[in-house]
């Protein structure tokens, strides 16, 4: 008899890698990682259990991986609705930024931005914020797992005065959390448009230095496009790749407007791509061609983006939009079945984020990264395929347990390792600051 310290027997387990759904078997966890997935009869021939969860009506799934988010922007949900992207940055986002963002600011939105987002079976995030330090030490408190973007733009804000104030910045916050085995790192140019040839050359040289991936907001909106062919020629990927921006560390968050010869580049080096369905329709920005990224082999995750913009952080919404917004541009209802959904919400960007060895699926030897959705309501009977549910019927209130390798986050619907009242509270501050000196 081996003992571990946790065994899970769900109805349905669905591993992502390999596809498909797996019942009677058992879920086995030891020292934060899986052990196996076995037959219950071998479950209970081989192991003895610390701790045993039965969840007769819920499907298993892995922990879900949300490839880009602007965490502490949760403070400005709805702040700024019904405006296209330039305006809303310029306008409102930045303006609000300038006066309100702090480490305090950072530290609490993003302990609000931990609890949605534990309460709806994300574990992994990919945050692009200011402050990172702050940041991490939300995730840090939370015990979630997070990459975490050092924001680099080529004009001040009250965080930093020039680009090489934001990479030093950034570059101080990912030395003081490098013993974290739950933080990683990764350089986060805002945009091609916010960051000149000149930063994005140190930005290469740094990523190259200490092997660090690169994440930018690129081809969003149809005139950041048609702007940057007007001044240089090239696509915006097209000038990325040839200041060496590309390559299998290279993370593009949103690419609505990309061309064949655009996505012939991405799947050429290896490029990852974040769709954010929600933010691109909320911002009216247009609709990824995910299809046809697809089928070209790029590897395209899911994103919520920021509150601010979407403005939930809940990618069992992103991943029905994701599905239904392919099919219906494509005229084609085969388009991004259900399972393809659930990889990109779960593999695929445990892969963007260079996370694939330790999360993004239920395999032995991965760290126990695990989420139970409960499918016994009366808007999920009857079932008969669990896997196409999560993405056309659950919602993120079915949500009833979260685990982060291996330590209970959620339980039977409560957070465990969050004082949620006190989050509430800390929002209800803020938001009471932010609505006294509305921007602008
Ligand atoms: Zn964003």
């Amino acid at each position: 008899m081996h003992t571990v310290d946790l065994r899970i027997d769900p109805h349905w387990i669905v591993p992502v890698e390999p596809a498909g759904v797996v019942t009677g078997h058992a879920l086995l966890v030891d020292a934060g990682r899986i052990v196996a997935i076995v037959p219950t009869a071998q479950a209970d021939a081989q192991y003895t259990a610390r701790e045993s969860v039965v969840l007769p009506s819920h499907v298993v799934i892995p922990g879900l991986v949300n490839a880009h988010t602007h965490s502490a922007m949760t403070l400005m949900r709805g702040i700024a609705d019904d405006v296209p992207l330039k305006p809303w940055l310029t306008e409102h986002i930045w303006p609000c930024e300038a006066r309100f963002v702090s480490d305090d600011f950072v530290f609490d939105g993003t302990m609000l931005a931990c609890a949605e987002m534990l309460r709806g079976g994300i574990t992994t995030c990919n945050d692009m914020y200011f402050y990172p330090d702050a940041a991490a030490r939300a995730y840090d408190a939370a015990g979630m797992r997070a990459l975490i973007g050092m924001p680099i733009l080529d004009f001040p804000t009250p965080y930093a005065a020039d680009a090489d104030a934001y990479l030093s910045r950034g570059l101080a916050a990912r030395d003081a959390w490098k013993q974290s085995s739950l933080l990683t790192f990764a350089l986060a140019p805002h945009a091609p448009y916010t960051v000149g040839d000149a930063t994005f050359g140190k930005i290469v040289m740094y990523a190259r230095q200490i092997d660090l991936p690169i994440q930018t907001h690129l081809a969003e909106t149809r005139d950041e496009v048609a702007e940057a062919r007007a001044a240089t020629g090239v696509s915006p990927l097209a000038r990325l790749d040839a200041l060496g921006v590309t390559g299998p560390a290279f993370i593009a968050i949103h690419g609505v407007h990309l061309d064949a010869a655009d996505i012939a580049l991405l799947a050429r080096q290896g490029c990852h791509v974040v769709h954010c369905p929600a933010s691109n329709m909320k911002l009216a920005s247009g609709v990824a061609p995910v299809a046809a990224l697809l089928a070209g082999g790029v590897n395209v995750a899911l994103g919520t983006d920021g509150a601010a913009s979407n403005n939930r952080l809940d990618l069992f919404s992103e991943m029905r939009l994701a599905s239904l917004l392919a099919k219906v541009t494509t005229m084609d209802a085969a388009v991004l079945p259900a399972a393809t959904a659930l990889a990109m919400a779960t593999i695929n960007g445990a892969r963007a984020l260079g996370l694939d060895a330790v999360t993004g699926s239920l395999a032995a030897g991965k760290e126990a990264d695990i989420v139970a959705v409960d499918l016994s309501g009366a808007a999920t009977l009857p079932v008969f395929d669990p896997v196409s549910h999560l993405v056309n019927v659950a919602d993120r209130s079915d949500v009833s347990d979260v685990w982060v390798r291996g330590v209970r986050m959620l339980e039977r619907g409560a957070l465990v390792t969050l004082d949620e009242a006190s989050i509430l509270a800390r929002t209800r501050s803020w938001q009471q600051k932010l609505a006294a000196h509305p921007v602008p």
